[in-house]
């Protein structure tokens, strides 16, 4: 393990502040071979609690996010913008330097007590996932958890981290009081293109077992089948085999959702393409000519799909695991209980 922060001169801390937006930063790394390469950014967050920008598209409001960054590494990431705004790249930063808001269980807390908050649904693991493998060090998600349970405070969570089953015991607790919704995010089952596009990902087949183990507990658990990608996870036996696997994990419901390549992620993915795939390269840049996003009729096709696959093994496509919206009970504060510490907005994700 190395400590930088004291070696840091006093310019270089106050830069790193304003742009991590916290008190103090202490950068560290550790030998480990789950964290070769990875560098850690602690920071003492001055808020933790987010509101959603143009909420009204989503399906929730607020969100929680201990981590920015994220060593699952996946090629397509739609968070990766997110690095540019604390000037770094969004391409190996992003994978490997590592923000973590390590008071982000005792800041939740108190926001959850302030007389501001009414107690909405809180999703989290929709820009960067709360159990990537930091968690496993950070251990920062029993305590949200255990603050949410306490206030009985709805929320969902969202991931792609086998790392969840630590928390099964919270979650339980968790449950019991309040609305919890957990989906986990398999988009195919190709273990070939697995290791390629999201190589710090748990194998797919070890993230349908968390959907398993949930399911065992009583815990009901939807699965997000993103992102599925054109031409490498589409044919229509992949989709059936992802479908099949999904349902024999026993998923309360599968949401199908097509790649999008938002700036910052699609230079990156279009370089993978470019090293892995390049006969493919002519066919993305015309998918994806009028945007971010592939053509309605694609996305369509991809549903249908995905829903009679759906029907056919016996679960629902509904969005039952996803995450809700709940209105506010009262007026809503009048600033955000996170106020940025950049002018960049807050981009959603969906892993
Ligand atoms: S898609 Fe999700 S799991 Fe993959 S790198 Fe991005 S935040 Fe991490």
């Amino acid at each position: 393990m190395r400590w930088d922060n004291l070696a840091d001169p006093v310019g270089d801390r106050a830069r790193d502040a304003a742009l991590f937006g916290a008190d103090a930063v202490t950068t560290r790394t550790f030998d480990t071979p789950e964290f070769r390469g990875i560098t850690f950014h602690e920071v003492r967050a001055r808020s933790i609690v987010n509101r959603v920008p143009g909420a009204s598209r989503m399906p929730f409001e607020w969100t929680v996010n201990p981590y920015r960054g994220c060593s699952h590494a996946c090629v397509y990431c739609f968070a990766r913008k997110t690095h540019s705004y604390l000037d770094l790249d969004t391409g190996l930063d992003f994978d490997s330097q590592i923000v973590v808001k390590v008071n982000a269980p005792e800041l939740l807390r108190r926001q959850l007590a302030s007389p501001r908050w009414h107690g909405e649904h809180i999703a989290m693991g929709t820009n960067v996932d709360c159990y990537q493998r930091a968690e496993g060090r950070y251990r920062l998600m029993p305590g949200i958890i255990a603050a949410l349970r306490d206030r009985a405070n709805p929320f969902s969570i969202l991931t792609k981290g086998t790392l969840i089953l630590r928390d099964l015991d919270l979650l339980r607790q968790a449950s019991e009081v309040t609305d919890v919704g957990i989906s986990v995010s398999v988009g195919f089952t190709d273990t070939a293109l697995w290791r390629t596009v999201e190589p710090g990902t748990p194998a797919p087949e070890r993230r349908l077992e968390v959907v398993r183990a949930l399911a065992g507990q009583g815990i009901g658990c939807g699965v997000l089948m993103a992102p599925v990608i054109p031409f490498l996870g589409d044919r229509p036996e992949q989709l059936r085999a992802t479908v099949r696997a999904i349902a024999a994990a026993g998923a309360t419901s599968v949401t199908p959702l097509v790649l999008h390549l938002r700036p910052g992620a699609r230079e990156w993915f279009m370089a993978w393409l470019e090293h892995h795939h390049p006969h493919l390269v002519r066919r993305y840049e015309r998918l994806y000519a009028a945007g971010a996003y592939a053509p309605t009729w694609y996305q369509r096709r991809i549903t249908r799909q995905v829903h009679e696959l759906a029907r056919e093994y016996g679960i629902g496509p509904a969005r039952a695991g996803m995450p809700r919206r709940i209105r506010p009970a009262g007026p809503l504060p009048e600033e955000p209980l996170e106020p940025t510490a950049s002018a960049a907005p807050t981009q959603l994700t969906l892993l």
